[in-house]
């Protein structure tokens, strides 16, 4: 069974991405896991290339950090030719009625001038993604749930219409992890693409940074700090980073600090402590362009080969090859 995870490098990878899904990855992936670093999805709406380039590079080397298999890891655009290939098969196998009704189209392109065409086709891309790599499960949140199902009725449709050669894949829910709140903002979750990132802690931050941060974070009126998510998401959002840190419970390390100043104390050792061996394994790759470019192309050329055979039916029997 091949289960297959992307991120896409929409900006540096924050603290909710390491605790809720890369760490996860890493320490509970099975051996036939795929992850992959999503550039192409990261061109769908205005981008700077230089950028992207940095951030594809930087995702790469916290994986690896991380200590998910190298092996199984590559990066979505040294697929180009092999997914732009199946890509277009699997365009000519959707209907553009499918496309236009997927509601994260309708959402992002709203109202707005200049959409890329992209913006509308990527679920398709997803689609190569997952059916290239023969992926049979696909851990992914409510929103990208249609994309799954996208996916799941192509495979099916191009089977039955001219051959057996895609597992169908299933959407399954990602393991409840960590929920990681914007500090500055503990209304939103936080992101790698917020606008403002005074509330979102980098992989990659100084570590007297990250404390100014936690420091700075938005709590409450309140006397003392107590975990009650609903009513009080500032203060419980620091109570479960710091349980996701160092294993304790939100409400056992709620009775064990009076102040939101000890707290606060407490959140940042715990996250600089986390981060601090991630921090220093990634920097090191990235000061090490050649190996990580060696593992880079290793992990492509074996997503390649994994997925060349699929691509080469698919192509001769809609016709093409
Ligand atoms: P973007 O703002 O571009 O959507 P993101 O930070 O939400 O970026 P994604 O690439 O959408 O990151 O997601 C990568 C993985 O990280 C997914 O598995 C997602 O569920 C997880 N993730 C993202 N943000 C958080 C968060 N705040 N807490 C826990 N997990 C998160
Ligand atoms: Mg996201």
């Amino acid at each position: 069974m091949v289960r297959l995870s992307g991120i896409t490098p929409s900006g540096h990878p924050q603290l909710g991405n390491y605790l809720g899904a890369v760490r996860r990855w890493a320490v509970e992936g099975g051996e036939d896991d795929l992850y992959f670093i999503a550039d192409l999805h990261a061109m769908t709406t205005t981008h700077n290339p230089g950028r992207l380039r940095a951030r594809t590079n930087e995702t790469l080397a916290v994986l690896i950090a991380s200590g998910i298999p190298p092996e199984q890891v590559f990066v979505q655009s040294d697929l180009a030719r092999e997914l732009g290939a199946l890509t277009w098969v699997l365009e000519c196998t959707c209907s553009y009625g499918e496309a236009a009704r997927m509601i994260q189209f309708k959402e992002k392109a709203g109202g707005q001038a200049g959409v890329r065409l992209s913006l509308l086709t990527y679920p398709v891309l997803m689609a190569a993604d997952i059916l290239l790599q023969g992926a049979s499960e696909v851990p992914v949140g409510e929103d990208q749930s249609q994309h799954v199902e996208l996916a799941r009725a192509l495979a099916r449709r191009f089977n039955q219409t001219y051959g057996e050669v895609f597992t169908v894949p299933a959407a399954v829910l990602p393991p409840t992890g960590a929920r990681v709140r914007d500090l500055a903002d503990p209304s939103r979750k936080m992101s790698k693409s917020a606008r403002d990132s005074a509330g979102v802690v980098f992989l990659l931050d100084e570590p007297d940074l990250v404390r100014r941060k936690i420091r700075r974070a938005v709590t409450d009126g309140q006397a003392k700090p107590a975990y009650a998510p609903e009513d009080r998401p500032g203060v419980s959002n620091l109570l479960e980073i710091l349980a996701a840190c160092t294993g304790v419970s939100p409400v056992d390390a709620a009775a064990e600090y009076g102040t939101y100043g000890a707290l606060k104390e407490a959140v940042a050792d715990a996250v600089v402590g986390t981060l601090r061996p991630l921090r220093e394994r990634t920097m090191e790759l990235l000061g090490d362009p050649s190996e990580l470019d060696r593992v880079r192309k290793a992990g492509s050329v074996r997503a390649a080969e994994r997925g060349e055979h699929r691509l080469q039916s698919a192509l001769r029997l809609i016709g093409a090859a």
